[in-house]
């Protein structure tokens, strides 16, 4: 089982006549390098399948799957751009892996699964363990559902902190799901599965009430963020829905900041630009996370009206050591400075750090160096304790 890396972002920058036009180079290459009596078929948007008859030893698989990799790496000319796509492969060898059509390729997905998880390019083949790692994904998934009914999942907050005078302008909203079952589950790894099975709109919708009730209890000066994540802009009721939230917990909306990461523009940028635009409008400030690290162009930058721009740590963990960090930071900067958004540099750990971001102009700043995401008990213990030191 074959699927493409980097075909989805090459559909939505170049349009589907370019999309389909890579595909079929894919499947020429490719066909010039299966044997005769082999049989190669696509399966799905960019997914393909080989069915190789009559292997003699292991090596058959991992030598023509190491060719469609190389062959599948030379950049595709198309449209005057050099296009590049990788290949995850996932390989399931009858009749060890599966004597049936269906666990054949049910393994052979697996193996895929597993190789798309270790990055562009990888090759896999099943293994028992496996299987096990489905179940468990499988389960995770069940406790989700469970933690989602029971309201479980939690926001903690991490203060934002100006760095003018390091006091706390507001908090960013992470949830938190402390499962029975699996421990303390991170973000990254429940977020990606409640995209995936058509959670992520309900654990956005409980995120952001609980987050706005929280805050409405705050000082009036102090803001809120809460992410967004880019499967949800796909729903057209969300602008609706978080201006209803806004009312129902009575939090005005100029106190509500939403991440929303680079994906959202390269997903639907039309869509979003409509939501974005909806929630401004109603006094909501937007922000864009991880800024660096996706696929956003500037052109869309100009045309989007956001408020802030927030520096992905990579960037920030090098400000002071690597040139190249610093060039960047500063150019970061230099736009957001033309096109009037606001700054926060994100994961500052260091004093170091701190003192290089403000010497280049950088507003604001989140990391561990002022705290770590707490509970919502400790906010107003927070709060305090800042007023307190810019008293002193
Ligand atoms: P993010 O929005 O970029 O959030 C910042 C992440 O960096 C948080 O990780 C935070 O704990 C971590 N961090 C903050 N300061 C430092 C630092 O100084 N050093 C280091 N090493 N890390 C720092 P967390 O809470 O694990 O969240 C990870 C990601 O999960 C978030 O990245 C966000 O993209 C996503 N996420 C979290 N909560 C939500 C949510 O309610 N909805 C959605 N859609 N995504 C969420
Ligand atoms: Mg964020
Ligand atoms: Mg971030």
């Amino acid at each position: 089982m074959m699927d493409l890396d980097g075909f989805k972002p090459i559909n939505d920058i170049y349009g589907h006549a370019v999309g389909d036009e890579a595909l079929m180079v894919f499947a020429e290459r490719v066909s010039n390098i299966t044997r005769a009596d082999a049989l190669l078929a696509r399966v799905g948007g960019d997914e393909f399948a080989i069915i190789q008859p009559d292997i003699a030893s292991l090596d058959d698989p991992t030598r023509l799957a190491r060719r469609i990799v190389v062959a599948v790496s030379e950049p595709i000319q198309i449209a005057g751009a050099a296009l590049k796509l990788g290949v995850g492969i996932g390989i399931a060898i009858a009749p060890d892996d599966g004597a049936t059509r269906d666990e054949l390729m049910r393994r052979a997905d697996r193996a895929l699964y597993r190789a798309k998880a270790e990055g562009a390019s990888t090759i896999r083949f099943f293994e028992p363990q496996m299987d096990a790692n489905m179940e468990r994904r499988v389960a995770m998934e069940k406790g989700l559902r469970a933690a989602l009914t029971a309201k479980a999942i939690v926001p903690h907050y991490q203060p934002l902190v100006s760095l003018d005078n390091n006091r706390i302008t507001g908090f960013e909203a992470l949830a938190r799901w402390e499962s029975a079952e699996f421990g303390q589950v991170a973000p990254d790894v429940f977020i990606p599965i409640a995209e995936e099975c058509g959670l992520i709109g309900e654990l956005g919708d409980q995120m952001l009430r609980h987050a706005c009730l929280d805050a409405s209890a705050w000082p009036k000066d102090i803001r809120v963020a809460v992410n967004l994540s880019a499967i949800q802009l796909r729903d057209d009721t969300l602008g609706l829905r978080i201006l209803s939230i806004l009312a129902e917990t009575d939090l005005p909306p100029h106190r509500l900041e939403l991440e929303l990461t680079e994906s959202v523009l390269v997903d639907n940028f039309s869509k979003a630009q409509r939501v974005i635009e909806q929630l401004r409008q109603a006094g909501v400030r937007i922000a864009l996370d991880d800024f660096g690290t996706g696929y956003a162009t500037i052109a869309q930058l100009r045309k989007l009206h956001l408020d802030r721009i927030k520096i992905d740590r990579s960037f920030v963990d090098l400000v002071c050591k690597d040139p190249e960090s610093l060039v960047i930071v500063r150019a970061i900067l230099g736009l957001a400075s033309g096109f009037d958004l606001s700054t926060l540099a994100e994961g500052i750990e260091q004093a170091d750090q701190l003192a290089c971001l403000k010497e280049i102009g950088c507003v604001e700043g989140q990391g561990y160096l002022f705290g770590k995401a707490a509970p919502a008990s400790e906010v107003l213990k927070l709060l305090k304790a800042d007023s307190r030191a810019s008293a002193a």
